[in-house]
């Protein structure tokens, strides 16, 4: 599915304020190129001060609009974003101007004539990433953490689809109609377990994800950099 498919998906299942069952979610993502190129940003600015960070992603009428990137601490970031979109009359030549305010700063401006105004405003959160740091394992190589307890269970709370993380290659974790509340503590110990190994350990990491993580609930994606994101579970 392309992304511009894949962000009328998430629209259409957010309006419909339910998750998609694991069949719906697709196969397949391919994400555009000015997409894929927020992510490595975020991934070498990671990489260069071992700071996490993040970006939101959200949709006004067809287009997406992406957040500035955020730095966080060296363990988590915290998102706080806001969108806000004006139409403001400008009777002189007879246009709207359109802004579109992102933490209260206009980030684009374009103007429309009267008759092309819509009658509503469609705009929306579709889903935030964040990145993970390198850390050392116990036999001195580097090494990337999958997902944290916090990471997931901050997924769980709030009413969003999606969350993407972004490690040497990037993730989706989404949720469907089979999804659980909360992890609970043999969950949180299996992430840290999963964190505290190396993901290149792939047979470890897959037989964990489809041993437990599936019956969370929840579809994963991986893909590396400028492919195609597979459904992994
Ligand atoms: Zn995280």
């Amino acid at each position: 599915m392309y992304f511009t498919e894949f962000v009328e998906f998430v629209k259409k299942w957010n309006k419909y304020g339910k998750y998609p069952p694991r069949t719906a979610w697709p196969e397949e993502i391919v994400l555009d190129r000015r997409l894929w190129e927020d992510i490595v940003k975020l991934h070498r600015f990671t990489d260069s001060t071992g700071y996490e960070y993040e970006s939101s992603l959200f949709y006004i009428e067809r287009e997406t609009i992406i957040s500035k990137p955020l730095k966080g601490n060296k363990d988590n970031v915290h998102a706080h974003h806001s969108l806000q979109v004006k139409y403001i009359p400008d009777n002189k030549n007879y246009r709207y101007e359109r802004q579109i305010i992102l933490d209260s700063r206009i980030i684009q401006r374009d103007y429309f004539a009267p008759d092309q105004l819509p009658k509503q405003i469609d705009s929306g959160f579709l889903f935030n990433m964040h990145t993970h740091p390198t850390h050392l394992n116990n036999t001195g190589s580097k090494v990337y953490t999958f997902f944290s307890p916090t990471d997931i269970n901050s997924l769980l709370k709030i009413n969003t689809l999606l969350t993407g993380l972004i490690t040497d290659e990037f993730w989706l974790a989404c949720k469907t109609d089979r999804i659980i509340s909360k992890i609970g503590e043999v969950g949180e110990e299996m992430l840290s377990n999963i964190t505290r190994q190396s993901l290149d350990d792939e047979t470890m990491l897959e037989t964990v994800l489809k041993k437990e993580i599936q019956n969370w609930g929840l579809v994963i994606y991986r893909g590396d950099f400028n492919r195609t994101l597979k459904k992994i579970i």
